[in-house]
């Protein structure tokens, strides 16, 4: 019997169901304790800082690498990098974390956002009808780790000569055909806040391969020494190195210090997600109800979260909820509904930004319908972690089972 009709629940012990990122552990503890009595504030590009951005753009093979305080201020740093201005029009995916986007409203240029593939990500067809003389960017998120479909993408971004930019927050580690995400387009960022694959508990990175971007991105957010010691005396923007341009984004040793511990274990975090994530489709694929993940040929996704689509019609209609809310009384509370990250029209700021941000009255104007297939899939979408130790396989095990159990016996849900 289902837990929810008072049957036994699937997981007892609610902290053997749970999923436990990030895990402090004594090298996590030791690289914050040690980088606490070096320094905590650091003004140019030493330390910590030049080890982790040489860390990460040396294993990516991109030029540039800048930290930050936050993913959304890699992305901030990106769009003010690249100049983008009033004017200019970015196209954009709808279904992402808002924050991909919103940083563009600080630039003047405009949002406009493009409807989704069945996998959740871009769709790369849909772009071209979007593009315009005023089109300077296409903005793309891997969403949940599964790699866009890169091939079209740089495709139509060289064939109209648009620059290409990567959020990777979802995306740490994963690889299109073999080259890892972040490296296709002029410019990428990866959140490294509190759940992220790699984590400092707040703090992003923007890698580049423009010297237009990195310097301008300097001058955004890392003003006086810095900009000092890495803008060329011969650069047209020099002149402005000792305030640049009155922000300051700076990211904190401490958090840099934990990042560096998880970074250095990526290759096997990768390996163990994946192995989860092949258990998963191996076992929900032959469930009704469910659709595994898809991706375009040549993916290696992160697994960052394991989204599945839901299919009430093959279960009697039951709806969402109540099949989540049967999966939590069998124990398994991570199975997620991810409300926070859904398609931006919804959102007032993409409806209508006026009252926050005046200069772009009648400029934005979506509404809850215009985009059928990020909200089908928002909709749809029951997400999962995906554990990556071999202490977690009775968890991943468990949960198996419990999504067994609850679609064997659906029929006592109706
Ligand atoms: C987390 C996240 C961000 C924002 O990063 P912060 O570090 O929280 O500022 C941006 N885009 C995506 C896709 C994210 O998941």
């Amino acid at each position: 019997m289902l837990a929810i009709n008072g049957g036994k629940p699937i997981i007892k012990d609610r902290n053997e169901a749970k999923f436990n990122w990030p895990v402090v552990d004594k090298e996590v503890e030791d690289a914050v304790l040690k980088q606490l009595h070096k320094t905590t504030s650091i003004y140019d590009r030493s330390g910590v800082i030049k080890e982790f951005e040489d860390d990460f753009k040396n294993y990516h093979d991109v030029e540039f690498g800048l930290l930050t305080n936050s993913g959304t201020n890699a992305l901030y740093s990106i769009f003010v990098g690249a100049d983008l201005k009033e004017g200019d029009e970015v196209i954009c995916p709808v279904y992402t974390f808002f924050a991909t986007i919103s940083p563009i409203f600080f630039t003047g240029a405009t949002p406009v956002l493009c409807e989704a593939q069945a996998d959740g990500n871009i769709d790369p067809k849909k772009i071209e009808e979007l593009i315009t003389p005023k089109t300077k960017a296409v903005m793309i998120t891997h969403m949940w780790g599964i790699p866009c479909d890169m091939d079209k993408l740089v495709g139509i971004c060289k064939k109209y000569d648009l620059k290409l930019f990567e959020d990777c927050s979802h995306a740490h580690g994963a690889t299109y055909k073999g080259k890892l995400l972040g490296t296709f387009g002029d410019a990428a960022a990866w959140s490294l806040q509190g759940p992220k694959i790699i984590t400092g508990g707040e703090g992003g990175i923007m890698l580049t391969k423009d010297r237009d971007i990195y310097y301008r991105a300097l001058l955004l957010g890392h003003y006086n020494k810095r900009c000092r010691q890495e803008i060329p005396d011969d650069y047209s923007l020099r002149k402005y190195a000792t305030t640049g341009m009155g922000l300051k984004l700076r990211s904190h040793p401490l958090a840099v210090a934990m990042m560096q511990v998880y970074f250095s274990r990526i290759d096997k975090i990768h390996l163990g997600k994946k192995h989860t994530a092949d258990k998963f489709n191996e076992a929900f694929g032959k469930l009704k109800g469910l659709r595994i993940p898809l991706m375009a040929e040549g993916s290696s996704p992160s697994w960052y979260g394991y989204v599945i689509q839901y299919v009430p019609e093959e279960l009697g209609e039951l709806s969402i909820e109540k099949f989540v809310e049967a999966l939590h009384a069998e124990g398994l509370i991570e199975v997620d509904l991810p409300d926070s990250t859904g398609p931006l029209n919804e959102l007032p700021l993409f409806q209508d930004p006026s009252d926050l941000f005046p200069s772009y009255r009648g400029k934005l104007s979506y509404k809850s319908e215009d985009f059928p297939v990020a909200k089908k899939f928002y909709k749809n979408a029951i997400k999962l972690p995906v554990w990556f130790t071999e202490e977690d396989s009775v968890v991943v095990d468990n949960y198996i089972k419990g999504f067994e159990k609850v679609i064997k016996e659906h029929k006592s849900l109706l």
